[in-house]
């Protein structure tokens, strides 16, 4: 697991008492964790102060496993500060229900436009416009022709001679005329905040009163999106955020920040360059993320409560006291993982660094795998796993009939087996145990 992580758990598992003096201690590291997720530096002195006045209130008090329940109230308040669950567009208005969108150059907003347009396609079965107000930059309204016809969606014309005002409306007047559902209108990008083109985006939603003024920023922005957010979030009464560009930061930090600041949910996640690289934001998702720890309360609790401690500490004792490991010691380590509430349960709540390479894994296949084992196992006389030297070519056969499976799976589960008794050889009792306790268990 990573440093952090297993540096977070190591402080929390070793507190028996919350004292001011220990909290002080987990949140520093809370503190630093958020930090090096790029959240900027007031929202995270605000969020430590709301956790910290939790942890010493009652939340905490009588509460067994006080550093379990410290990563809960971070976790908690991480999530509620995202927003709940997931929010998708509004679209609650006379038809053509207009979005508007805005942000700073470069922030992805003509590209999010051609997503956003495929998505209430496909998703909302809606009947789609686009329309750019990017007036100062004529390779803008090319590019948003462009991309809206991979959307599928139809793109009203618009020329850099006229005003961003009267574009939108007549882009307004056509989409009534036509039946649209949604007019989407993208904006002119702004290097920096300006005032004449934030006047100008205040004038558009003047005039458009769009259902949806979505904010469009780039994640990678770290600790400057809180201060693009601040100013747009005064100029406009955003509705929503789009967060881009999530694929290149694995931080994450800047939606904790934009929410905060603006208040509004985000509603969307861009996920790569693609016209299908858009995600509902999944808010207490991203929140476990964020410390790049994952939802590592789910994770403590499920470890602590599948593993039976005693079987545990038999099997440490064992291998310590040179005792051997045996097959039935392998269904046992078997059958505590479908304790821990099954495989692909288990690798959702990992940090998404690991989730990652695991990605191309199929865990439904993994965890027929493990039901195989058992059954195997399971074909076997108590003699037979605990000696499985004995196992030769008419025993096996036996077994594979028995557990319906060819004599090379039987072949594959015992060569695993070996492998997994040499690395117990080399593992001593100790280490297993450390590492149990280290999980939280
Ligand atoms: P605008 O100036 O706000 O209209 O920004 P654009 O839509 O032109 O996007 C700027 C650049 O960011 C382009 O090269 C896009 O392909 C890229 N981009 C936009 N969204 C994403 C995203 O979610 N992921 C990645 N990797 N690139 C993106
Ligand atoms: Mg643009």
């Amino acid at each position: 697991l990573t440093d952090k992580l297993s540096r977070l758990v190591k402080t929390i598992s070793g507190q028996a008492r919350i004292t001011e003096s220990n909290v002080t201690d987990m949140l520093r590291e809370v503190r630093m964790a958020l930090l090096e997720a790029d959240v900027a530096l007031p929202v995270v002195r605000d969020f430590i102060a709301r956790v910290k006045d939790k942890a010493l209130g009652q939340e905490v008090i009588g509460s067994l496993k006080p550093g379990q329940a410290l990563v809960g109230i971070v976790n908690k308040e991480l999530a509620a500060t995202m927003g709940e669950g997931v929010a998708d567009i509004n679209l609650a208005a006379q038809p053509p229900a207009v979005i508007l969108m805005a942000g700073l150059q470069g922030a992805g907003k003509t590209t999010t436009t051609a997503k956003l347009a495929k998505h209430l396609i496909e998703k909302r079965k809606k009947k789609v416009l686009t329309v750019s107000g990017d007036v100062y930059r004529p390779a803008a309204i090319e590019q948003l022709k462009t991309v809206t016809a991979q959307a599928g969606a139809e793109w009203f014309p618009s020329t850099p001679d006229q005003k961003p005002i009267d574009i939108a409306r007549a882009a307004i007047d056509y989409a009534r005329k036509h039946y649209f559902d949604v007019l989407l209108v993208d904006t002119a990008g702004r290097l920096a905040i300006d005032e004449a083109l934030m006047a100008e985006i205040k004038g558009l939603h003047a005039e458009l009163k769009p259902v949806e003024t979505l904010f469009v920023v780039d994640a990678m922005q770290g600790q400057d999106a809180a201060n693009t957010a601040r100013a747009f979030g005064e100029a406009l009464p955003l509705t929503g955020i789009v967060l881009t560009k999530l694929d290149g930061d694995s931080r994450g930090g800047a939606a904790l920040s934009v929410r905060q600041i603006t208040g509004a949910p985000i509603k969307f996640a861009g996920t790569s360059e693609k016209i299908d690289g858009l995600e509902v934001f999944d808010a207490e998702r991203h929140a476990g993320r964020i410390l790049g720890m994952g939802d590592i309360v789910a994770l403590v609790e499920q470890v602590a409560a599948g593993v039976d401690m005693e079987a545990a500490q038999k099997l440490a004792a064992k291998v310590k006291g040179g005792g051997g490991f045996d097959l039935n010691d392998f269904l046992a380590q078997i059958q505590q993982m479908k304790q821990m509430g099954g495989l692909s349960s288990l690798m959702e709540k990992l940090p998404s660094q690991l989730t990652a390479k695991a990605a191309d894994m199929d865990m439904g296949k993994v965890e027929k795998d493990i039901a195989r084992k058992q059954g195997i196992i399971h074909s076997m006389t108590l003699k037979e796993r605990s000696k499985p030297e004995i196992i030769k070519a008419t025993r096996k056969r036996r077994i594979a009939a028995g557990a319906g499976v060819q004599v090379q799976d039987v072949n594959r589960l015992l060569k695993e087996f070996e492998q997994m008794q040499d690395m117990m050889k080399k593992m001593s009792g100790g280490g297993l145990m450390k590492m149990m306790k280290r999980m939280g268990a």
